[in-house]
């Protein structure tokens, strides 16, 4: 099987939104008026991101799946992508199965493959997303990092520090965690749920948001940083907070090590973001319309860092270092 033959067998789709697809040297896409192009890439590297016998289906939602989270955190909606694909082989085996879970995803978004790149080379998956997003008079209604404000409460969507535990559980750290609640991790690792729905509801509710994708701390630093404020987490029971964290965790993984997977874990693609605390009713609708859960975890405050606090308000030491490829 040739490149082109590879592209049109499993890359060419009809399209409906876009004006043009796959097959001549751009793809031409349609803004809507009073909307802003939201563009976002993310890259997948084989041995950096994932181990060479990763499921194909598996990788393709996901590579997806990591860059849909980045539209989510913009409030955007989804409107096409592009994939460039560097493969050791053209093998149907890994091609047909990586096809459909990318595909499968992408319909579910209305989100379109309108082009892209193919190349030989070490297993490499790099995506472009481009969504959209209201704006009038040059007023974006996109959700940044920069607008938190003192006094904002702080949330979380989903659960956090699953796909941490499962690696660890993959490598053999914790013999006794029961195989329900590893298959339960292993599925948030595997096949994360970009908060699409929710991004969107969130806008002109939230003052901020952004994607946990290396660690909450370290992604609501980046939050902190952009918007000069500090934080307060409470974060009572960190277990309640994981997808597998059912009563038999605590018996297997001392809740110190869940606080570390929910703070530091990477790799959630969920949302964290302040709003108002006269708010709080519109977050709980905008959670209930998009069918996502929502989690208060703290507030925004004038001085800069984050302090951990426990059920009793104590402060809570730890080193969380978030993933950081050069550090
Ligand atoms: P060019 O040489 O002009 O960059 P190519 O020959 O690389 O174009 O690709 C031919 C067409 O196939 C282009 O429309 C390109 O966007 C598309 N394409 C290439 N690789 C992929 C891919 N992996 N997925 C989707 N479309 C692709
Ligand atoms: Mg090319």
């Amino acid at each position: 099987m040739g490149e082109f033959d590879l592209i049109e067998r499993y890359f060419r789709q009809p399209v409906r939104r876009a004006a043009l697809g796959v097959g001549d040297d751009c793809a031409l896409l349609r803004v809507a008026p009073g909307h802003q192009l939201a563009v976002s890439s993310d890259m997948l590297v084989q041995g950096r991101h994932f181990l060479a016998d990763t499921d194909p289906s598996a990788l393709g939602h996901k590579a997806l799946a990591v860059n849909l989270s980045d539209l989510a955190a913009c409030g955007a909606q989804p409107l096409a992508f592009t994939l460039a694909l560097a493969l050791p082989s053209a093998d149907p085996l890994w091609l047909e199965p990586f096809a459909q879970g990318l595909l499968a995803l992408a319909h579910a978004h209305d989100c379109e493959l309108v082009g892209g790149d193919t190349t030989a080379g070490p297993l490499n998956i790099c995506i472009t997303v481009f969504g959209e997003v209201p704006a009038s008079d040059g007023r974006s209604q996109a959700l940044l990092r920069s607008g938190a404000r003192d006094g904002d409460d702080i949330y979380v969507s989903g659960t956090l520090g699953d796909a941490r535990l499962a690696l660890e559980a993959m490598r053999g750290q914790w013999p006794s965690l029961p195989a329900a609640l590893h298959a339960q991790a292993l599925q948030r690792l595997h096949r994360p749920t970009p908060r699409v729905a929710l991004g969107r509801a969130l806008r002109g509710v939230a003052h901020a948001a952004i994607d946990v994708s290396d660690g909450l701390l370290g992604d609501l630093g980046h939050v902190l940083q952009a918007s000069g404020v500090g934080a307060e987490l409470q974060i009572a029971a960190p277990g309640r907070l994981m997808a597998c964290g059912a009563a038999a965790l605590d018996a297997c993984v001392p809740p110190r090590h869940q606080l570390a997977c929910v703070l530091a874990g990477g790799d959630d693609y969920e949302l964290a973001f302040t709003a108002a605390p006269g708010q709080r009713e519109a977050v709980q609708a905008a959670a209930h319309a998009s069918a996502t859960p929502v989690t208060r975890i703290g507030r925004i405050v004038s001085a800069s860092g984050v302090r951990v606090l426990d059920a009793h308000g104590a402060p809570v030491s730890g080193d969380w270092r978030s993933f950081d490829h050069f550090g």
